[in-house]
């Protein structure tokens, strides 16, 4: 591979799993050191046993902030510095009418997909700021950017993300610091599994939506994130912050489509 990456520690957020598993074999690939940030023990320690010595596992709950922040410490501990955040870890959170919200549902899926993402953004920032270089990226979602493709708290915490993602980039900016936001489209994981499996009453339709898109005929892949990810993390993107980047063969611009 091109090495576009050599040199650099990166953390990725939700790594053991789908968009962010895929982002840390990229990211390895592309010549960096990456730190697996994940609940999720087990899958999280096999990955980085399977992936040799620039891959470690770390167990990091993104909606704690002393978990965060000594995810941040102890990756600088064990490779001296930090240079890209992917702060990808997220949930679907309960389906359902608006009318029927549990405030407990909703406030759990903010705490994981938006604190969690300022959390890892204000800790990531903590050690680049004096070094007045890093990247910083955010798993958002079409559901951040349209309506009735996720649960009402999902679709509010990813847009919360691009929001997040345009201030913190307006902040950082002078200090040499990148902010983007991703915008996958449906892309085949556990997520999207348990999804279809979970209760497909409520999102009639989802399994053949994420069987194919009609531009590359064929479902999306987490490597397709991961491949954008890994662009935005190094030089190539030098000139990229604030941005939104949607990784969705189109979907978010033909909505009523299949994706
Ligand atoms: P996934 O379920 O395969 O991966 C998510 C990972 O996040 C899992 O490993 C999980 O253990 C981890 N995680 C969950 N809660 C966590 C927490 N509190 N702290 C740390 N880690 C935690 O799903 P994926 O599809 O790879 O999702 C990755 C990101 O992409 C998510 O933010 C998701 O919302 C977003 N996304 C996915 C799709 C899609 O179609 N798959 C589309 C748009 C956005």
């Amino acid at each position: 591979m091109s090495g576009r990456m050599d040199g650099r520690v990166a953390i990725v957020t939700g790594g053991a799993s789908g968009i962010g598993a895929a982002s840390v074999r990229r990211f390895l690939d592309e010549g960096a050191t990456v730190v697996i940030a994940d609940v999720q023990e087990e899958p999280g320690r096999a990955l980085a046993a399977e992936l040799g010595e620039r891959a470690s596992y770390a167990h990091c709950d993104v909606s704690t902030e002393d978990s965060v922040a000594g995810l941040v410490d102890t990756a600088v501990e064990r490779h001296g510095r930090l240079d890209v955040m992917f702060a990808n870890a997220g949930i679907m959170g309960a389906l359902g009418p608006i009318a029927k919200s549990r405030i407990e549902d909703v406030d759990a899926t903010f705490a994981v997909n938006l604190r969690g993402v300022l959390l890892s953004m204000k800790h990531a920032a903590r050690v680049m700021q004096p070094r007045r270089s890093g990247c910083i990226l955010a798993t958002s979602s079409p559901a951040g950017v349209m309506g009735g493709v996720g649960p009402h708290a999902y679709s509010a915490a990813k847009a919360g993300v691009i929001g997040l993602v345009q201030s913190v980039a307006a902040e950082l900016r002078p200090h040499g610091i990148r902010v983007n936001a991703i915008i996958p489209g449906a892309i085949l994981s556990a997520m999207t599994a348990d999804l279809v499996a979970g209760d497909p009453g409520d999102l009639a339709g989802a399994s053949t939506k994420l069987t194919s898109s009609p531009l590359v005929g064929r479902p999306g892949a987490p490597e397709d994130v991961a491949a954008a990810a890994a662009f935005l993390a190094c030089d190539d993107a030098a000139f990229v912050t604030g941005s939104t980047f949607r990784i969705d063969a189109g979907y978010t611009c033909a909505p009523g489509e299949s994706p």
